[in-house]
C-alpha cells in the first residue's frame, strides 16, 4: 500500500531552472525510529513526491537494505537495464539513522550494478542519512533520467531539483563546497558524484563527507541519471518509542566501547584487536599489509617488504599530511582523517585505500596520498581503480596492449597512474575500456587479456588477496557474498585459530556475542596443524553456522543503517544479536525478538538473492577467483557450496526453494520464478552482456 499524501506538481521557474514542490503534510500517525515517508523523484518530467511507506514492511524486512531490496524487487523487473531510466537508484537511511545509537549513522546505496549487473547496495557513513532522516524522509527513490546536469536539495519540507550545469566536470569534493556556498548552508550535507559518475565509469563512487558509497559502480547509475549530487538539510525530530529505555541500551554500548578501547583484543593482529574500521588511519605499521596482500595487478607477495626505513619513511608521511582525525555522525572511534598533501587541496581519508594507489603502483605512501585526492574528487572506487590501472600497465608489459594505446603516456609509474587515472575517468582511447573494470575490458581487449583480469567475483575486483591454503570459512563467503564490498560477510569469528589452546580459552570466556554456545567449541578446536585444521576444519557444517552468523550480522547493520565497524566487522563488538532486538523494539516500538529478528534478516537476504537470480545469477557465479589460493580442493568446494545452499534453503543452483520462501512469507517470489521458469533453468542463464552491448543493439 502506497498512499501520496501530498503532491505538488512540480512549479518550474525558467529563468533559474528549477523545479520545486512544497510538502504539504497530512496524516498524523506517529511513526518511530523512521520518519515514514520517502521522496520519490522522478527526474525524467521533474516530479517530486512525499509517499507514506506500509509500516507492515518495516516490521517485515526492516529498513535501508532489506526495504531497499523489497522496492526493487517490486519495481524493478529483470528486463530493466542498470542504464535504464527504469531503474531505480535509491538512498535509504537504516531504521535507526538519526536515533542517538552510537555509529547508527549509514546510507545504503541499492540499484542495478552496471558492472556486476546484478542488485548493488553499497554503504557509506558520514552525516548524509541522519541529515535525511531530520528532513523528514527514509529514503529518497530516484526514477528516470534528468536530460540535464541537475542536482536536488532537499530543505526540511521543500524540496527542489536545481540547474547544476555549472557543476558539470567539477570534482566531489569540489562540488560539495560550491553548493553549501550556492545554498547559503554551511550545515548542508551533500552526496555527489565527480568525473567519473558523469561519465558513467563503472566503478565511480558516491562521496560523502568522509565517506563514499563506492562498489559496484553506482556512482555510474547517478551519472547516468543526471544527478550530479543530493544535498541535505534537515532540522526536525525523530521520534522514540521508548526513550528512556533506548538511551539505557546506547549508554551500555558507549560503556562497552569504552571498555573495548582500554582492552584490545591479545593474540590478534593490532588492526583487528580493536572497535571501528580498521584504524588505518593511526595505524603505521603496515607489515601486515603490505607483506600479505598482493602488490600490482594483485599478483605479487612482498614478503620482505617492511623495514625499519619505510616505517619511518611511511611513519613521517602520515605525520605530516594528516591534519585531523575524524569521526562519523554520532561516534567516537575516529576512523578517518583529513589529509592535505603539499600543493594539493585537503580531502578526507577513509580506510584502507591509504595503501591501494601504493601498492598497485608498486610507489611509496606519499605517492598514495596524493593520488587518492585526484581519486576522491574524481569519484573512483578505491579498490577497484588502483586495480583496473595495474591491470592496464600488466596488459602493456606484456605486450597485449601497446604503445598505440597509450599515446602520450609518461615513462615513469607514478605518472602513469595518473596518466591512466585521468583517461579513464574522461572515458578516452582506451581509458574508455579500462572504465568498465578489468572483467568488461578484458573482454573487449580480448588477445588473452581475461587471463590478466584473475581477481573478480560476480564480475567485479575483490580484495588484492592471494593466499596458499583454501580457508573453507572464506572460500563461503567469497563464493556467495553478494554485498560484493571489501569484507563482503567476514567479521564475528576470528579469521585463523590461535596457536594454543589456552589461547583459544581465554577468548571464548567473555564471549557473549555469540548466537549460540557451540561456537565457542569450534573455535576451541581450531588449530593450526593437524586433523583439526583447514581447510577440512571446520567441517562444512560448522562453516554454515559461522558463515551464516557473520552474514547476519551484517544484514542486521545494513537494515539498521550501524556501521560493520561496531557490529559486523570487528571481533567481540558492542552491538549483537542479543542486544540488537531491544534496540529495534525501543526504538522503534516493533515487538521483536532474536527469533523475529532473524527471520526478518532471513527474509530480506533471500530477497536480495532473488533479486539476483531473477537477473540470472547461477552456481557458477559463485566461485572465488582460480588463483585466490594455492592450495585448492575442488571436491571440498563442491561439497561446502553444496550444504551452504542446502542451509540456506536454496536448491544446487542456489535458488531459493519454493519451501524456504514459503516459510518466510515470500510466495510472491515463487509465484515469479514459476513464471519465468526459473526452476527449470540449468544454470546456462546468459548474463554476460555489458549494458553498453545492450544500448548498442
Ligand atoms: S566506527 Fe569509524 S567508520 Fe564506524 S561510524 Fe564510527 S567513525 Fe565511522
Amino acid at each position: 500500500m502506497k498512499v501520496v499524501l501530498s503532491y505538488a506538481p512540480a512549479a518550474h521557474d525558467e529563468s533559474k531552472n528549477v523545479s520545486w514542490a512544497q510538502v504539504i503534510w497530512k496524516g498524523n500517525n506517529m511513526r518511530y525510529a523512521e520518519t515514514g515517508f520517502n521522496l520519490e523523484i522522478d527526474l525524467s518530467r521533474g516530479n517530486i513526491e512525499r509517499v507514506e511507506t506500509d509500516p507492515r514492511d518495516t516490521e517485515l524486512y526492516l529498513g535501508g537494505l532489506g526495504t531497499n531490496a523489497k522496492i526493487l524487487w517490486d519495481r524493478v523487473p529483470p528486463e530493466v537495464e542498470p542504464f535504464s531510466p527504469d531503474n531505480l537508484l535509491i538512498f535509504s537511511t537504516g531504521l535507526l539513522c538519526g536515533t542517538p545509537a552510537t555509529g547508527c549513522n549509514r546510507t545504503i546505496v541499492s540499484t542495478l550494478s552496471p558492472q556486476t549487473r546484478l542488485m548493488a547496495f553499497s554503504m557509506m557513513g558520514g552525516f548524509w542519512a541522519p541529515e535525511l532522516k531530520y528532513a523528514g524522509y527514509d529514503k529518497v527513490i530516484l526514477r528516470g533520467k534528468s536530460p540535464d546536469l541537475v542536482y536536488l536539495w532537499i530543505n526540511n519540507d521543500k524540496v527542489e531539483i536545481r540547474d547544476a550545469s555549472h557543476l558539470r566536470g567539477k570534482g566531489a569534493v569540489e562540488t560539495a563546497e560550491l553548493i553549501r556556498q550556492e545554498l547559503n548552508e554551511p550545515k548542508a550535507q551533500v552526496a555527489a558524484i565527480g568525473l567519473a559518475g558523469e561519465n558513467r565509469v563503472y566503478f565511480a563512487s558516491i562521496e560523502q563527507g568522509r565517506s563514499s558509497a563506492s562498489r559496484a559502480g553506482i556512482g555510474a547509475v547517478m551519472g547516468d541519471k543526471g544527478l550530479k549530487a543530493i544535498v541535505v538539510r534537515g532540522t526536525k525530530d525523530i521520534n522514540i518509542a521508548r526513550p528512556a529505555e533506548f538511551i539505557g541500551l546506547c549508554n551500555e554500548v558507549l560503556k562497552y566501547i569504552k571498555f573495548r578501547n582500554e582492552n584490545p583484543i591479545p593474540g590478534v593482529m593490532p588492526i583487528l584487536a580493536g572497535l571501528g574500521s580498521p584504524q588505518e588511519m593511526k595505524v603505521h605499521d603496515e607489515k601486515w599489509h603490505t607483506e600479505n596482500f598482493a602488490w600490482g595487478n594483485s599478483r605479487v607477495r612482498r614478503k620482505e617488504f617492511w623495514n625499519e626505513e619505510i616505517a619511518k619513511d611511511w611513519m613521517e608521511t602520515m605525520e605530516t599530511m594528516r591534519t585531523r582525525l575524524i569521526s562519523c555522525y554520532n561516534c567516537p572511534m575516529t576512523c578517518g582523517a583529513t589529509m592535505s598533501p603539499p600543493g594539493l587541496p585537503t580531502y578526507m581519508m577513509k580506510c584502507f585505500s591509504k595503501l591501494t594507489y601504493t601498492m598497485a603502483a608498486f610507489s611509496d605512501l606519499q605517492f598514495g596520498l596524493g593520488i587518492a585526492q585526484s581519486a576522491t574528487e574524481y569519484g573512483v572506487d578505491a579498490f577497484s581503480a588502483p586495480q583496473v590501472m595495474a591491470f592496464a600497465l600488466e596488459l602493456y608489459e606484456n605486450g597485449i596492449l601497446t604503445d598505440e594505446d597509450f599515446p602520450g603516456m609518461p615513462s615513469d609509474n607514478e605518472g602513469r597512474f595518473y596518466w591512466l587515472l585521468d583517461r579513464i575517468v574522461r572515458r578516452e582511447g582506451i581509458g574508455d575500456v579500462l572504465a568498465n573494470g578489468t572483467y568488461w575490458a578484458a573482454k573487449e581487449i580480448g588477445k588473452g587479456a581475461e587471463e590478466y583480469a584473475h581477481n573478480n567475483i560476480k564480475k567485479h575486483e575483490q580484495l588484492p588477496l592471494k593466499l596458499g591454503m583454501l580457508n573453507p570459512i572464506y572460500f563461503l563467503m567469497y563464493a556467495t557474498g553478494e554485498k560484493i564490498n571489501i569484507t563482503q560477510i567476514e567479521g564475528q569469528f576470528p579469521q585463523a585459530p590461535f596457536p594454543t589452546r589456552e589461547e583459544r580459552e581465554a577468548f571464548v570466556k567473555d564471549w557473549f556475542q555469540i548466537p549460540d554456545e557451540k561456537f565457542k567449541q569450534y573455535f576451541l578446536d581450531w588449530e593450526l596443524r593437524g586433523e583439526k585444521s583447514i581447510p577440512y576444519y571446520p567441517t562444512p557444517e560448522m562453516c554454515c553456522d559461522i558463515v551464516d552468523w557473520q552474514e547476519r550480522m551484517h544484514y542486521i547493520d545494513d537494515a539498521l543503517g550501524m556501521c560493520a565497524g561496531l557490529s559486523s566487522f570487528p571481533l567481540k563488538p558492542p552491538y549483537h544479536i542479543h542486544n540488537y532486538p531491544k534496540f529495534i523494539s525501543a526504538a522503534a516500538g516493533i515487538d521483536m525478538d532474536e527469533e523475529k529478528l532473524t527471520q526478518a534478516i532471513k527474509r530480506y537476504r533471500t530477497l536480495v538473492r532473488a533479486n539476483n537470480t531473477r537477473r540470472g545469477m547461477r552456481r557458477k557465479d559463485e566461485k572465488p577467483p582460480e588463483d585466490h589460493w594455492r592450495k585448492r580442493f575442488p571436491e571440498l568446494e563442491e561439497k561446502l557450496l553444496d550444504t551452504y545452499y542446502k542451509f540456506k534453503g536454496w536448491n544446487n543452483q542456489g535458488i531459493p526453494t519454493k519451501e524456504s520462501l514459503h516459510e518466510l512469507g515470500l510466495d510472491y517470489v515463487f509465484e515469479d520464478f514459476e513464471k519465468r521458469g526459473i526452476y527449470s533453468d540449468n544454470g546456462d542463464t546468459p548474463s554476460e552482456e555489458t549494458s553498453a552491448e545492450k544500448e548498442k543493439e
